[in-house]
């Protein structure tokens, strides 16, 4: 394996360990273990790419199974005794924050679970066993102690100190943690995964210049959960309900509400002059979303009177916050009011 310039500049970002540092790292962790790490009370190893090349470590820790972690080929000649017996599980994602890793969490605990209980043990790699494999390992750790994204990357960490996985993954880890139960049974049926899902996709396609492709719109009709819901003022159709709502100042300090306002404040901000309610899709507006176009009106479904806009590469409030992508409906023209079934 050679470590490029490149390669290093991006581990000094994710880590905020000089080039040096790690390096000097791999290059011990490499001559203590031959760069495989075995994860406390698991049989359950960690690798980057050469570790392949060592059968001799592979049949020392007893490795019966393989997961893949990384596009492209995977050297045949290195996989063949464990792909003829159905032991080689290939997942082919860059380290890139665009990837979907999260979809294979399913699959991958489901190889790993069932490797271990036959008694044997896995080794998950990826190019140098910081980011995918770790990403991988992690939610195996969650599915299987019930823990946080952040106490299982804790204990990935002691066993392997240079494990770092980026951004996107870290938040996939998360909803994963945090919607357990249910992405267990049905990932797609996680809302916080739609909404992962819609910005990502905004997000690949701003940067294309073209308009997203919505695969997920919310709903407009009250079905309990939703505290709130945003009316047409002329017709009364229900527009939204909270569970669409987005929280445009979220973006901004993670501090208490108090001292987000006076930051906000700070830099000219001003939540009284918040002029829009800034929303995910809802059913209603999926033939104008689905036109293809970067921006454009958005008419109520009843009686057509002008209730809002869209902007795919974002608006600026009257409040001074830029939201991308930004949906919103005009206060103007909508009333907020409670549903019956919560009253
Ligand atoms: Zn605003
Ligand atoms: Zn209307």
């Amino acid at each position: 394996m050679t470590l490029h310039g490149a390669n290093l500049k991006d581990l000094e970002l994710k880590t905020g360990a000089s080039a040096g540092d790690v390096l000097e790292k791999i290059r011990s962790f490499r001559e203590k273990n031959g760069g495989m790490d075995k994860i406390a009370d698991t049989r359950l190893y960690i690798s980057g790419m050469f570790v392949l090349r060592r059968t001799d470590l592979l049949e020392a820790a007893n490795i019966t199974h393989i997961v893949s972690v990384l596009r492209g080929r995977v050297d045949k000649t290195l996989v063949e005794q464990y792909a003829k017996n159905g032991r080689h599980l290939h997942i082919e994602v860059d380290d890139d924050e665009d990837e979907n890793l999260i979809e294979y969490f399913q699959t991958t605990n489901a190889f790993i679970d069932k490797a271990i209980q036959e008694g044997g043990s896995v080794l998950v790699h990826c190019a140098m066993g910081i980011s995918r494999s770790a990403t991988i390992c992690a939610a195996y750790l969650i599915y299987k102690k019930q823990i946080p994204a952040e106490t299982a990357i804790d204990i990935l960490r002691n066993s392997r100190p240079i494990v770092c996985p980026n951004l996107a993954f870290r938040k996939q880890l998360d909803i994963y943690a945090d919607n357990l139960d249910q992405a267990m049974r049905n990932l797609d049926d996680v809302p916080e995964y739609q909404r992962y899902l819609y910005r990502r996709e905004v997000e690949m396609s701003r940067l294309a210049h073209k308009a997203p492709t919505i695969n997920h719109y919310g709903e407009d009709e009250t079905s309990g959960g939703s505290d709130m819901e945003l009316k047409c003022r002329k017709c009364r159709r229900t527009l939204a309900l909270s569970k669409s709502f987005v929280d445009h100042y979220a973006a901004s300090p993670p501090v208490t509400s108090s001292s987000r306002d006076r930051i906000l404040n700070m830099v000219g901000v001003n939540k009284n002059n918040c002029q829009h309610h800034f929303l995910d899709p809802v059913v209603w507006m999926k033939p104008e979303l689905e036109k293809g176009e970067m921006e454009g009106k958005l008419e109520c479904p009843k009686c057509s009177s002008k209730v809002g806009s869209y902007a795919w590469h974002g608006m600026k409030c009257n409040c001074g916050i830029w939201v991308t992508p930004a949906i919103s409906l005009a206060k103007s023209k909508v009333d907020e009011s409670r549903p019956r079934s919560t009253l």
